[in-house]
């Protein structure tokens, strides 16, 4: 029998023998708890049979065999940053609770709970100088933004994030235990570095964290008046900088909300992000010519402890209805920056809060030690596009991001990277992954997950 097959009366029973298999809260559709599976993107329905708030391996572990049992899917939330829709057929295992971060200072190690955010990192690594590559926003738990690769502030400098992984823990779609390194089940290391949740839930994951205590870094923000310029001219200075710098633009219209800096809200502006290491006189150096294309409205650059990497993109902290679109450039050229200032400049009519363009290759182009499952090493920029799925404005947000990916497509690679595509469309695994990745990502996850349970959210299955 399946949990559809069941009828109402059925279906909380068979919930509540979950109880009896977890320690952790069990909350079931109207009890109190079952509001901790609310998503940060609260765009997404998150409406599961039943919300298991974890606060151990076991029971991630007891509820997989369970839900393996009686036909129920898996899925796993953190944050809900990158949340998709959950419906009444899955059990939703909840790790916010597990956030416990283990520095060793001598190896230049953490151990990472489940459920940790960025956060958590920075504030365990800091008093050792100590940095974990976090991405734009600490707020994104580790374990969901490691297993779509990741790709943080420094990426040209240091690489793809989840580069630095040496070891997971897991629950496979059995209920096994197994730990995933170069040495040990290779293959499922290979695949939870860029395969989301296909193979499994991560119970906790073991990083290499670097000597960065400062970087320089920041925002230079400029008026919509001047995005012309501003966009043309970094287009073009991009070209010549070296890995040492990380930097994206971003076309914005920030709402007036708490925390968002006075001169940046209710007004369109845009943001040259800047994050630099090494000689911090030569990051100066080389923001320069940035900094004099017009006069800024605020400018944040400066030497900064690397706990403060999040203001390098300044994200919205606040759970919010977002919608995202996404797409990955070969290159950026004069006229891609002309459709790209035409479809979300200041006079576009764009209703979209944040128009991204990060400058990607450097570090990132090359593989790391141990090969992964994230494809599209070699795309030069990658664009993102956000906005707020709230009337009066929600169909323009939808319309507008798929326009400015179709107008961007004569320079697209077509690709996807995973983190920054959460997207129940079946054409995803296509863009996400290239070929051979999706055969051996459906591969493992039809010998560690025979029975599908985690056939939810971003996973790769063989289609049948
Ligand atoms: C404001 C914002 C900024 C972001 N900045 C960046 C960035 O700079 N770089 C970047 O690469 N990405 C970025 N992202 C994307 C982010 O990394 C992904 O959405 C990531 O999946 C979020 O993880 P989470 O645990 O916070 O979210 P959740 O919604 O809780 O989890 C998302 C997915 O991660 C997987 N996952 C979570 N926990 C586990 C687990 N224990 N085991 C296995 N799989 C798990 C699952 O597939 C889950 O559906 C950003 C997203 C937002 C909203």
């Amino acid at each position: 029998m399946t949990l559809t097959d069941l009828p109402h009366d059925g279906l909380d029973d068979a919930l509540d023998g979950l109880r009896a298999h977890v320690v952790a809260p069990v909350a079931l559709p109207g009890e109190a708890g079952y509001e901790r599976a609310t998503p940060w993107n609260v765009a997404a329905t998150v409406e599961p049979a039943a919300v298991v708030l974890a606060t151990s391996a076991y029971d991630i572990s007891n509820t997989v065999r369970y839900a393996a049992a009686r036909g129920f899917r898996v899925g796993v939330q953190a944050t809900g940053h990158g949340a998709l829709a959950v419906a009444s057929d899955t059990i939703l295992v909840v790790t916010a609770e597990m956030t416990r971060v283990t520095v060793d200072p001598v190896a230049r190690t953490a151990r990472v709970a489940a459920g940790a955010t960025w956060q958590h990192v920075l504030d365990a690594a800091a008093p050792y100088g100590l940095a974990g590559l976090c991405g734009s926003s600490p707020g994104v738990g580790v374990v969901g933004f490691l297993t779509g690769g990741g790709i943080g502030p420094l990426v040209r400098t240091v690489g793809l994030s989840a580069d630095y992984v040496r070891s997971f823990e897991l629950v496979t779609g059995t209920g096994e235990f197994l730990r995933a390194s170069p040495d040990e089940n290779a293959e499922l290391f290979w695949g939870l570095r860029g395969g989301k949740s296909t193979l499994g839930i991560v119970t906790s994951v073991e990083i290499e964290l670097l000597q960065i205590p400062e970087f320089y870094g920041g925002a230079v923000y400029f008026d919509g008046a001047d995005a012309a310029v501003v966009v043309r001219e970094w287009a073009r200075w991009c070209a010549d900088l070296p890995e040492s710098v990380s930097t994206s633009i971003a076309l914005q219209q920030l709402p007036p909300l708490p925390g968002v800096p006075e001169p940046l809200a209710g007004r369109f502006t845009v943001a040259v992000r800047y994050a630099a290491t090494g000689d911090f006189a030569e990051g100066e150096r080389l923001l320069a010519p940035m900094r004099a294309v017009a006069t800024p409205v605020l400018d944040t650059v400066a030497v900064l402890p690397y706990s403060e990497i999040g203001a390098v993109h300044a994200d919205p902290v606040d759970p919010m209805p977002c919608y995202e679109h996404h797409t990955l450039l070969r290159e950026l050229t004069a006229d891609t920056v002309e459709v790209l200032l035409n479809a979300a400049g200041p006079d576009s009519g764009s209703v979209q809060t944040i128009v991204e363009i990060r400058m990607l290759g450097g570090a990132l182009a090359r593989e790391g030690r141990h090969r992964s499952a994230f494809c599209h090493r070699d795309a030069a920029f990658a664009v993102a596009v956000i906005g707020v799925l709230a009337p009066p404005t929600a169909d323009a947000v939808v319309r507008q991001a798929g326009a400015l990916v179709v107008a961007l497509s004569q320079w697209s690679s077509g690709g996807q990277i995973a983190n920054f595509a959460p997207s129940e469309d079946a054409g995803r695994a296509v863009r996400v992954y290239d070929e051979e990745t999706r055969h051996w990502l459906a591969a493992l996850a039809e010998r560690h997950d025979p029975a599908g349970v985690f056939r939810c959210g971003q996973v790769v299955r063989f289609v049948r």
